[in-house]
């Protein structure tokens, strides 16, 4: 099993080069966002309660979120045997933790962590850009600024966190898709 956490601000490319990854090592992809999202579209208990979090850019609270992660692993025993993509999880340290935990009773353990690094001016432009086309309730630079707020004081710190335990590597996120996921090949391939 290989599973491997992309890492990074909004906007910085973790759904595209997810997208490339599933393709190339035919892994499974969790995106928590994209479960968020399929919740609220559907109208359910839980897409309400994310909505109002995520609307206004905040995180969905710990518990919860670990909670919706090990339903999604659960039910996905078998499609998730070869490995997992883990995009949008963990976003703190709790939720770190909490993989660490939920992947050790599968006798497994993240084996990577990509970090896509991108400097916030190019975030903004690119989430403002995506707003214009996405209709997401997140993509407006009210939302956004809360959002990269956010991520600096409560996600960032899980690059210490991943780099103590060995597993970060650090990608330069700026540049052309196909250049970036050359060098993500690279770190992959490294620790397969
Ligand atoms: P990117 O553009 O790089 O794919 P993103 O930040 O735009 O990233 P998502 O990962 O799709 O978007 O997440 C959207 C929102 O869903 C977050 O801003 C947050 O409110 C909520 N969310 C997603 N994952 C988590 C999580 N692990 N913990 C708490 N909230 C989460
Ligand atoms: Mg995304």
């Amino acid at each position: 099993m290989f599973n491997l956490v992309i890492f990074g601000a909004p906007g910085s490319g973790k759904g595209t080069q997810s997208e490339r990854l599933i393709e190339n090592y035919g892994l499974y992809h969790i995106s928590t966002g994209e479960v968020l999202r399929d919740h609220i579209k559907r109208g359910t208990e839980l897409g309400k309660i994310a909505d109002s979090y995520i609307s206004v850019g905040k995180l969905i609270p710990d518990e919860l979120m670990i909670n919706i992660l090990a339903d999604v692993l659960d039910k996905n025993a078998e499609a998730t045997g070869k490995g997992v993509i883990f995009d949008g999880f963990p976003r703190t340290i709790e939720q770190a933790k909490a993989l660490k935990t939920m992947l050790a009773k599968r006798g497994s353990q993240v084996n990577v962590v990509i970090g896509l690094e991108v400097p916030d001016e190019e975030l903004v432009d690119r989430l403002v850009k995506r707003g214009k086309e996405s209709g997401r309730s997140d993509d407006n630079l009210e939302t956004i600024t809360k959002r990269l707020e956010v991520y600096h004081s409560q996600t960032s710190p899980l690059r210490d966190f991943y780099v103590a335990e060995g597993l970060y590597a650090a990608i330069n996120g700026s540049g052309s898709i196909d250049s970036i996921f050359a060098d993500i090949c690279k770190a992959v391939d490294a620790r397969m």
